[in-house]
């Protein structure tokens, strides 16, 4: 039975390397991680696009950026509203908190995880994207995709639908590597959205030898 390092190497073998996080600069990263919450990346890129046309591709000038012009560049993205409070929040609070998104990450990962879940809009999800992208460090950002693929191969117990607990089991069997975790979530976001579907394309899967769903003729 192939571990879980194996399928890594294996899903990075069929699809190549993902180049995640799309971004030139650390707080880009951080603000398309904000931005891709509920909505796909295309959208976000649109909205990236118009707030770097504006200027305003950055932490420091989104915090002091009027909010009607914040608004209208994030309109591509969905929520827009919503998504320019918790984005200017943000950068408020980088700003005024830290000084700059790069402090955050000298205070470790497990302060900058807690800073970043105390801020508005931003659960694990997103905290993890940025501590993993941005900050380099070690975690492995876990998703809707990730728990279905990780049930269905038998890496997750069906139960779990704890965020950490889903993090801590699968962390477990792969190395403390922010490139490889890093990696390895875009890939299953990747095999997901292409083969692993809610209505899987088992036929065309290496991965059906050692699927536990397929197994199970759960599916
Ligand atoms: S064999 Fe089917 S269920 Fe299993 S990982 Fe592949 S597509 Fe998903």
């Amino acid at each position: 039975m192939p571990s879980i390092l194996d399928i890594y190497g294996a899903l990075l073998n069929y699809w190549g390397p993902q180049n995640w996080w799309p971004g030139e600069t650390t707080d880009e990263i951080c603000i398309g991680a904000i931005l891709t919450q509920n909505t796909n990346w295309s959208n976000v890129e649109k909205a990236l696009m118009n707030l770097k046309r504006k200027g305003l591709l950055s932490i420091s000038s989104i915090a002091s950026a009027p909010k009607e012009i914040i608004e209208e560049c994030l309109k591509p993205a969905g929520t827009y509203r919503r998504k320019a409070l918790y984005l200017m929040d943000f950068s408020k609070q980088v700003i005024s908190q830290l000084g700059c998104i790069e402090k955050l990450f000298t205070l470790g990962p497990n302060k900058a995880r807690k800073w970043l879940l105390k801020q508005k809009g931003i659960g694990p999800e997103t905290a993890d994207s940025i501590l993993c992208y941005g900050g380099n460090f070690p975690l492995l950002v876990i998703d809707a995709y990730t728990l279905r693929l990780g049930k269905r191969m038998g890496w997750l117990s069906p139960e779990i639908n704890s965020y950490d607990k889903a993090q801590e089991e699968l962390q477990l069997y792969l190395p403390k590597d922010p490139k490889v975790l890093g990696e390895f979530h875009a890939l299953i976001v990747k095999h997901s959205k292409e083969i692993c579907r809610k209505k899987p394309r088992c036929s065309m899967c290496f991965m059906m030898p050692c699927c536990n769903a397929v197994k199970d003729a759960q599916i």
